[in-house]
């Protein structure tokens, strides 16, 4: 009850002072924001904790489930469930067993183990296609000398995290097309890679990749770690036919920050967990879960395939349009909602200027975003073209409305500049 009135009251504080700074004159620079901040603190709207006693400030997450961005927040019940298995002490051995069969159940997959995020997810899909159950070969990675040591993927599927693979010490080999993927294949080969994000990239489509591997008798893992929403992607990898799936915990689930899913085949998922924590001696023992990571991932899914996911994506669409709105109407500004085919497919908005005419860079926008207060970051970009890109699914209800504000009041204030 608390917290509601104090959001509708910081929402309409926020409110009130966007509109009063837009209409202002529209000068107002750092100082204005830190005296808002300041009235803000007075309220007691924004309380002191954990965060400020470090000196580290929150900032709105207008980007999405990015990493370095501290990733998602979790639902207070994956909290609370985390909280209760905090309490007491088990076998992590049962608990996998008894977790991974509740998961595996709810997404009709065979097997499932909860590892310590994606990138985990797919070092320990490696060892088990490499190592497998012997404990031998366990202890020589990543030493891959005599073992099954190379991994085929195509070209267009290499991608910064597929040194989560290459920690196992095999060899990637890359392929373009059906024919040189069948002609790679030989008696080395331990396990046929796809990146779901890459999917329009290469000339081999996911399905058809499945099958080939299917008939190659090679196993094969699929990286979906953002692919989630859609829900129905927990569910279609399997499907398809592939015979380990990997998705983050941490992104679209909003489970543990560090947790992440490996589904599949039985015998795979078996080899996966002893090639990984809590055996000591093995490649993936630098991916250690707890039991509260374990237990929060299974709320974490269980809650998310109960979620009303139409319901989520018009609030979310709401949200974009709060932006939109904000920012429509200043001078040389574009606004337009999208939502990217694979990987974060979920409503974003794309703000566009003319550079010259608003006297603004990106990355001077980005940084007087970053300097306000509340600090807000949004998406990551690798060009300076004059474009911002916001994610609003991560949002906390009422910082659309922030979002909104400061957007609107650095282009107000360059254009008029
Ligand atoms: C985020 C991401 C990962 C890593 O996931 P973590 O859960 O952070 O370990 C791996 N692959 C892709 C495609 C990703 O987007």
């Amino acid at each position: 009850m608390r917290e509601r009135s104090t959001r509708w009251t910081r929402r309409r504080f926020l409110h009130g002072t966007g509109l009063a700074s837009v209409l202002g004159g529209l000068s107002l620079g750092r100082t204005a924001d830190a005296a808002i901040a300041q009235t803000i603190r007075d309220a007691g709207v924004v309380a002191d904790g954990i965060y400020a006693n470090l000196g580290v400030r929150p900032l709105v997450n207008a980007a999405g489930t990015y990493t370095a961005l501290s990733g998602s927040i979790m639902p207070p019940e994956v909290v609370a469930a985390m909280e209760e298995a905090s309490r007491q002490h088990v076998s992590i051995g049962e608990l996998q067993a008894a977790v991974g069969q509740r998961i595996a159940g709810l997404l009709g997959a065979e097997s499932a183990l909860v590892t310590s995020g994606c990138a985990a997810a797919l070092t320990l899909a490696t060892a088990a296609c490499v190592c497998g159950t012997d404990e031998e070969h366990i202890k020589q990675a990543p030493d891959t000398t005599g073992l099954k040591n190379q991994v085929i993927l195509q070209k267009s599927h290499r991608f910064g995290y597929d040194h989560a693979i290459r920690n196992v010490g095999v060899e990637l080999v890359e392929v373009e097309g059906s024919d040189q993927l069948s002609s790679a294949i030989n008696d080395r080969t331990a396990m046929l890679f796809f990146l779901n994000v890459a999917e329009h990239e290469g000339a081999i489509g996911r399905e058809e990749f499945a099958r080939l591997a299917k008939r190659s008798g090679i196993p094969s893992l699929i990286d979906g770690a953002a692919d989630v929403p859609p829900a129905s992607n927990l569910r279609a990898f399997i499907e398809m036919g592939y015979d380990l799936v990997a998705f983050s915990g941490g992104k679209g689930i909003r489970g543990p920050q560090c947790s992440g899913l490996l589904l599949g085949r039985r015998d795979l998922i078996d080899a996966a967990y002893l090639n990984g924590s809590p055996h000591s001696n093995s490649v993936g023992r630098i991916g250690k879960v707890g039991k509260e990571e374990i237990v929060g991932l299974w709320k974490a899914v269980e809650l998310y395939l109960q979620r009303d996911h139409a319901a989520d994506w018009r609030d979310w669409e709401q949200r974009v349009e709060v932006v939109q709105r904000a920012v429509a109407g200043i001078r040389s500004v574009e606004a337009e909602p999208f939502v990217p085919k694979i990987a974060n497919a979920v409503p974003h908005l794309a703000i566009t200027w003319d550079a010259t005419d608003l006297g603004l860079s990106r990355a001077e926008f980005v940084e007087a975003l970053r300097d306000g207060d509340p600090r807000v970051e949004v998406r990551p970009s690798r060009s300076d073209d004059p474009k911002l890109e916001i994610g609003v699914w991560m949002l906390e209800p009422g910082e659309d409305q922030i979002v909104a504000r400061r957007c609107a009041e650095v282009l107000a204030t360059a254009a008029a500049g």
